[in-house]
């Protein structure tokens, strides 16, 4: 049986890996990016600055008027936390209802929040329970229970496959914490780095990636170990005076994808594939670090990320498949506004914000919903909204982890 191995000579040294240019190829599905000519002051990006990695998508290919309006929303009435659809859900919360919307088109009441009124939702792998926000779960039966964890901890994960446990690391300490997704009180500290700042699930639910500082005495890096903690292996070492910040796991599991920061300011986003140990540069940002990296769960190689340039102004930036040569914008028309990815649904498609700067984080902003055909706005009015996409299908790691540090 071909076994794929994650060998200690899969460590590699980004110094050389950063100075190459990305690797180009053709995107899936094709993009149909704006005529770079564009000169209208009314040009979705007009206020964020150009660093020639981005394109919006056409203006004819943006609908303004919202598929739905607040007249829409069932405001009182049974609600009923139907069971995932592969077709995925639009999920989004109203004064403190959860609403769905069904791949029909039909938008229901899913959960009376009993007031919760979350900034952030995270559905399980599966996705039949949510995080409404990190400290409280709603459970498959409806139930409410919380997690354990900190209500302003956005770090906080699932584990794969299923769901049956979370993570996140302390911001007081970066030490990563485990615990029973139905048991909070089963807690664990699974540290196999210092100063974690990210972690994540391997999809086959057997190793955890995280970004942080080894304890191997070769400082900043991305480190994988078993679901315990144990066996921790450097899988990149960094030129010094960067540092990694974010991880996530592609869909299928072959491969890592991470932002490392360079102390002046520049960053890069990395894609690490296990099989070959190789190492691309997805995006090379001059001035900014991207932030809320959000990898697609059903289609392979989907990532996106904020760009941010202040704190009234960011971009929700994507790249489809395999694609390294241009990063596309998925913003909505509005002019001066934040805009960052919620999540993404099957068919490349990509959940975003649009709020103003002058509304506060945990104000109400637009859903949009972007897709390779381009942009249309879903409703105004939303407190918080999430993808609910179930994983798609996955692939083992089957890694050796038998020489590393930990
Ligand atoms: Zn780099």
């Amino acid at each position: 049986m071909k076994r794929r191995r994650l060998a200690m000579c899969a460590a590699f040294v980004l110094l050389s890996a950063c100075a190459s240019s990305p690797r180009t190829s053709s995107p899936l599905p094709s993009l149909s990016p704006a005529p770079a000519s564009s000169s209208t002051t009314s040009s979705p990006q007009a206020s964020t600055p150009d660093t020639g990695s981005g394109t919006s998508v056409a203006t004819s290919e943006i609908a303004n008027a919202a598929r739905f309006t607040l007249a829409d929303v069932p405001s009182n009435g049974p609600c009923v936390l139907a069971p995932p659809s592969a077709a995925g859900q639009i999920t989004f919360v109203i004064a403190s209802r959860l609403y769905g919307v069904a791949a029909d088109g039909t938008l229901q009441c899913l959960a009376d929040l009993q007031g919760l009124s979350p900034t952030w939702l995270r559905w399980s792998p599966n996705g039949d329970e949510l995080l409404v926000g990190p400290d409280t779960m709603l459970r498959a039966d409806g139930s409410f229970a919380s997690t354990g964890y900190f209500a302003n901890n956005i770090n906080l994960r699932w584990s794969s496959p299923t769901g049956k446990a979370l993570i996140a690391p302390k911001a007081a300490t970066g030490q990563l914490i485990w615990r029973d997704a139905h048991d909070s009180t089963n807690r664990i500290d699974v540290s196999f780095a210092d100063n974690i700042t990210s972690a994540a699930y391997h999809p086959a639910g057997k190793h955890i990636a995280v970004a942080g500082i080894g304890r191997d005495g070769q400082g900043p890096g991305v480190f994988v170990a078993s679901n315990r903690g144990a066996n921790a292996q450097r899988i990149g070492t960094l030129e010094a005076g960067t540092t990694a910040t974010e991880v996530a796991f592609d869909m299928t599991g072959d491969s890592l994808v991470f932002v490392h920061q360079h102390a002046d300011g520049s960053s890069h986003l990395h894609r690490y594939t296990f099989a070959n140990s190789t190492l691309l540069t997805l995006a090379e940002l001059p001035d900014t670090t991207p932030t809320q990296l959000t990898v697609s769960p059903v289609d392979e190689g989907d990532v996106a990320w904020t760009q941010s340039y202040s704190t009234v102004n960011s971009s929700a930036r994507l790249l489809l498949g395999d694609s390294t040569t241009t990063a596309v914008v998925a913003n909505s028309p509005e002019g001066d506004h934040i805009s960052d990815p919620i999540g993404w649904l099957p068919g490349h498609r990509l959940l975003v914000n649009s709020r103003s700067p002058a509304v506060a984080a945990d104000g109400a902003f637009e859903l949009w919903e972007w897709s390779p055909t381009g942009m249309s706005k879903v409703i105004d009015g939303v407190t918080a909204a999430a993808a609910r996409s179930v994983h798609g299908q996955y692939n083992e790691l089957t890694a050796i982890l038998g020489s590393g540090f930990g």
